[in-house]
């Protein structure tokens, strides 16, 4: 990925051969060398993406990772990529943000999941949410969003299945 955007700078990526269809590697590129580095955790992944604007990822940040280190990722039709959006907040406690890619691949959903149990599908059953619970009242409308990782349609290989004998 050339001319990288700050907007793509960040990025998260699924295994093909994960059958979940949510995310299953959260990785980051590096400023300086443009390799991909994994992130071990979605609250470690958001941390950066919240903050890649202002602070740029390289190696080093990652305990133990340097710009020596070779990638082990790379942008590539091994795996499907999706890239995330900079600056996106960090996910209040208690709450989770799902991500979750149509069968098709055609788009990701977003929803977030809260201490409660209970999905928010959209900002006002948030705001409802957040009215009817004072007690996560430290959780802020403006810390959710539901802008989407988009999905990169080259690495996108889905195989059309081979017709059945009775279709032919
Ligand atoms: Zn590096």
């Amino acid at each position: 990925m050339a001319n990288n955007s700050a907007a793509s700078s960040s990025s998260l990526k699924r295994k093909a051969t994960t059958p979940a269809r949510d995310i299953g590697i959260y990785s980051v590129q590096c400023d300086k060398c443009h390799k991909w580095r994994e992130i071990d955790t979605q609250e470690d992944y958001e941390a950066i993406r919240s903050r890649i604007l202002e602070v740029k990822f390289e190696c080093n940040k990652k305990e133990g990772m340097s710009c020596a280190v070779p990638g082990s990722l790379e942008y590539d039709s091994s795996n499907i990529w999706a890239v995330d959006t900079a600056g996106l907040p960090t996910t209040p406690s208690g709450f989770k943000r799902i991500l979750i890619h149509r069968i098709d691949y055609s788009k990701i959903d977003a929803y977030y999941e809260t201490p409660t149990g209970e999905k928010c599908r959209t900002l006002k059953e948030v705001e409802a949410y957040l009215s009817a619970h004072p007690e996560y009242s430290y959780a802020l409308i403006e810390e959710f969003s539901f802008k989407v990782p988009k999905m990169m349609k080259d690495t996108i290989h889905v195989k059309t299945p081979e017709p059945t004998k009775e279709s032919v």
